[in-house]
């Protein structure tokens, strides 16, 4: 079955709140072996509202209003929902007497116009909210001679949620065909979006079975995969298939298959190996450790390191020789080197890592330009040195650096 989620609020349409509702929905949706097909944003306007609701009706089977069923005269989703339909709204008097009781609890005097909200699409059943006051509604009806789903949900996500869990899955599965849904999300570090997809490409587009959709950030790109089967077995089958083939296509560079990020893979690393790990920071100025402290259970092996932006405190906390940054310049291969030996002694770590760059906008120069970084690694015995020009703004040159940082860590502990 598909479904179209329309999310109602004015607010929604303005540049300072964003629906999110619908990512929820889908996400449980697609659980469930639905497809969402179609999503709408519409205002609090009833000729919209209605617009909204008849092509919903028209185009889908399942159909979730999230939004506009508050008490306030811009609550307008009963109503409209009800036109759409061709059908009366009823009063319920059992749930005026809750709303007449929610209030009394609240020590508070309900205001007429929270009557509204114990009205319902006849046809309905009322949806309790104890998150909120006004409850949801389910509707198993037709539409053009069409059988139609339509669920209408509170718009605080959090009541949303708790209506949509408590008393909506357990209804859909009992009107759903039973399928059975595998999924499976890939990482990999430090691979463009074009040539990871190119090189994919080539491996999902042979099992049209599996859906695979790619998302990518600085220096990450992920692979999700979904797969229907009628049993659980048949649908967990059709995903090992394309996951295992793109595990081996991308053996170097992917780093999870779990849902892990590349700092917990990094932090499991050091564990296992019984390594520890000190950092000293110039241009990324601390997001390093950041990304590796938010890992619970961080301090086993993360012993700190040191943020070093002045030259001066290269010297001091990380001993990098006064000369070599006279000579070098503050970002140079020798530099970075010497931050990472350097850190590693003081804090008396198996590794050391540092990273030494020019984030931007200014500081530039034709022979070390706006991005430029040098990450290095150092266990002691040897150090490896990587040279990286990175594209984009300052905050995404700073996230490729420490992405590319944690992934020399994983290469080096693997
Ligand atoms: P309503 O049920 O329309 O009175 O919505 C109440 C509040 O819930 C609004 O002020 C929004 O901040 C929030 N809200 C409504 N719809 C959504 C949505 N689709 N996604 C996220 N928040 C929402
Ligand atoms: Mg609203």
């Amino acid at each position: 079955m598909n479904a179209e989620i329309v999310a109602i609020g004015s607010e929604l349409l303005t540049p300072f709140r964003q629906d999110t509702n619908s990512l929820f929905l889908t996400q449980r949706l697609n659980e469930l072996g639905v497809e969402v097909i179609f999503k709408t944003i519409v205002g609090d306007r009833p000729a919209h509202l209605l617009q909204a609701a008849r092509v919903a009706l028209s185009r889908a089977q399942i159909v979730i209003f999230s939004g506009g069923l508050g008490p306030t005269e811009d609550d307008l989703t009963r109503e409209c929902v009800a036109e759409a339909l061709g059908v009366e709204l009823r009063r319920d008097h059992e749930m005026v007497t809750a709303l007449y009781t929610r209030a009394a609890a609240l020590r508070m005097r309900m205001a007429e116009n929270n009557i509204k909200q114990a009205d319902y699409i006849v046809g309905a059943e009322l949806l309790k909210n104890p998150r909120g006051s006004a409850p949801g509604q389910w509707l198993d009806t037709t539409y053009d001679g069409l059988r139609k789903i339509v669920i209408l949900l509170p718009g605080p996500p959090f009541e949303m949620e708790g209506m949509f869990n408590d008393h909506c899955c357990d209804r859909l599965k009992l009107v759903l065909p039973e399928v059975r849904l595998a999924t499976c999300e890939l990482k990999i570090a430090m691979v463009g979006e074009s040539t990871a997809d190119m090189r994919a490409a080539k491996i999902y587009k042979q099992f049209a079975d599996v859906e695979t959709t790619i998302l990518a950030k600085a220096g990450e790109v992920q692979f999700h995969l979904t797969a229907h089967g009628a049993t659980q077995e048949e649908a967990e089958e059709k995903i090992e298939r394309v996951a295992s083939l793109l595990e081996d296509e991308f053996a170097d560079e992917m780093f999870s298959a779990g849902g892990e990020s590349l700092e917990q893979i990094v932090g499991y690393f050091l564990q296992m190996r019984g390594a520890t790990l000190a950092v000293a920071e110039s241009c990324t100025g601390g997001l390093l450790a950041e990304r590796i402290t938010r890992v619970g259970g961080s301090s086993r092996y993360f012993m700190g390191g040191a943020l070093v932006y002045s030259d001066a405190l290269k010297r001091e906390f990380c001993g990098v020789p006064p000369l070599l940054l006279a000579s070098d310049g503050a970002v140079s291969r020798p530099v970075a080197a010497a931050l990472a030996e350097g850190i590693r002694q003081r804090c008396k770590t198996t590794l050391g890592v540092g990273i030494t760059g020019v984030a931007g906008p200014t500081g530039g120069t034709d022979h070390k330009p706006v991005g430029l970084v040098y990450i290095a690694l150092a266990d002691g015995k040897h150090t490896e040195v990587v040279e990286r020009v990175f594209p984009g703004d300052r905050e995404r040159i700073r996230w490729y650096a420490s992405q590319l940082a944690l992934d020399l860590l994983r290469r080096k502990l693997r």
